[in-house]
């Protein structure tokens, strides 16, 4: 099974990536120290080596030139020659020691003596005699010259080494910095940037309350591409999506149960009264007519008692889906209460909610019912009521009451009728 890198590589966590980074910054910080000190001890043993030969050098010449004015005052001033050769030989031997001990130090520097200054250690005095002396002394001058030039390049190279370590020091943490800084605003871009959309999206919505909550979780889902944000925050985007649904989902039920009859599943008297008061309003901006039926089970006490309350339930429910199955969508089927129901008709005239009354009359009328033909009449059947805004009458409560009226007036007439509230006068109204 192959590994896609670019999922490995976004699977490493900001945190991580700091640690990561920090720990690698602290081990070459620590190999960097430790190898510095090392370097500086050395560079400083070999300076200070060399000081210390070119200033026993520089002795060493102080010494010879004394001890060449000596010699010349005394083979000047004296006159007995064995008090002068004892005083000389004691020089000579004191020079020897000290050119001896020199040779040792600036070998232990790693300093080489300029020729003429090499001597002949066995015979030391014939070296400080006359002109070999000249000659010595001329080698020396050079020797110190060159220890004083080694000396100062040693100085310089620990000077140097001192400021190279400062700028490895520098390099690090403004490295670090630099990486810090990426990490953050990575994390910002990743993270920050769409909490902050999804935050902005979700308060618009709240303010907008019509739009979907669905439809703005899925906008934002568009915008957080695999590719530039985190895969975390894209988890959470869907996390809150699946929210969403849940909860557009649980309002819609919440809906349907704050509008709908739980036994009929038809509208309540609630939701019908708010749509009578809407259309009738807007009937009366558009000069339209809005029709309203009354439809009352006949007997249906007697259904009851002979068939008990279950069954009685189950035809209430036939009788809704028969009511249903006869409305338009712009009608609003309810159930005023008991076995009494409303049907709401926008734009409809009386001529055309009589034919839609006495369609659904027949309906009821001849559908199958358990035990109907123990029912009066072998029937189970309704009688409707109709009146039609604003013939019928000029305001809401006007229209229930006369739609009542003429459901009154059905129920008198035998039962099973259509009558409309119009022509209650006439005797020819009345239909079934
Ligand atoms: P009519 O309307 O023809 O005059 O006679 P009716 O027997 O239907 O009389 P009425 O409308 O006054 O009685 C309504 C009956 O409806 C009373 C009650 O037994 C029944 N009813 C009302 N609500 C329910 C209900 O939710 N379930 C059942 N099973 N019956 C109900
Ligand atoms: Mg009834």
């Amino acid at each position: 099974m192959s590994i896609d890198p670019q999922q490995s590589i976004k699977k490493i966590s900001p945190l991580q990536a700091i640690v990561f980074t920090g720990t690698i910054s602290i081990l070459i910080v620590i190999a960097g120290t430790v190898g510095f000190l090392v370097m500086q001890h050395n560079l400083l043993k070999n300076v200070e080596k060399k000081q210390a030969c070119y200033l026993e050098l520089l002795d060493f010449r102080g010494k010879l030139i004394e001890f060449d004015l000596t010699r010349t005052l005394q083979h000047s001033l004296h006159a007995d020659g064995n008090e002068r050769i004892i005083s000389s030989k004691q020089s000579v031997a004191v020079l020897r020691l000290m050119y001896e001990k020199i040779l040792n130090q600036m070998h232990d520097a790693g300093l080489q003596p300029v020729a003429p200054m090499h001597a002949d250690r066995q015979n030391w005095a014939a070296v400080l005699s006359g002109e070999n002396l000249d000659l010595f002394r001329f080698g020396l001058d050079n020797t110190i010259d060159k220890a004083k030039l080694e000396s100062k390049v040693a100085t310089d190279g620990l000077v140097v080494i001192n400021q190279f370590f400062l700028f490895f020091i520098i390099s690090v943490l403004l490295t670090l910095s630099i990486t810090a800084g990426w990490l953050l605003h990575n994390n910002y871009r990743q993270t920050l940037l769409p909490l902050a959309q999804l935050s902005g999206q979700l308060k618009q919505l709240n303010k907008d309350i019509p739009e979907s909550i669905h439809d703005t979780a899925k906008e934002i889902k568009k915008e957080l591409t695999e590719t530039e944000y985190s895969s975390d925050i894209t988890q959470i985007t869907e996390s809150i999506m699946s929210f969403c649904d849940e909860i557009e989902e649980k309002n819609k039920k919440l809906d349907e149960l704050h509008i709908r009859d739980e036994k009929t599943n038809l509208y309540n008297y609630r939701h019908f009264k708010e749509h009578l008061i809407i259309d009738i309003e807007r009937a009366k901006r558009h000069g339209d007519k809005v029709s309203l039926a009354m439809i009352d089970i006949d007997y249906f006490k007697k259904y009851n008692d002979t068939n008990g309350h279950i069954a009685g339930d189950h035809a209430l429910k036939n009788i809704a889906d028969l009511i249903v199955s006869q409305c338009r969508i712009s009608d609003v089927p309810a159930r005023f209460g008991g076995d009494e129901f409303a049907v709401l008709l926008p734009e409809t005239d009386s001529v055309t909610v009589r034919e839609i009354a006495e369609r659904l009359r027949k309906v009821v009328s001849a559908a199958q019912f358990q035990n109907k033909h123990q029912q009066l009449a072998s029937r189970l059947t309704v009688s409707i009521g109709i009146a039609t805004f604003p013939g019928d009458a000029p305001d809401r409560e006007t229209l229930i009451n006369n739609a009542d009226r003429a459901l009154y007036m059905a129920k008198s007439a035998g039962r099973n009728n259509v009558v409309t509230f119009a022509s209650m006068n006439t005797k020819q109204s009345i239909t079934g």
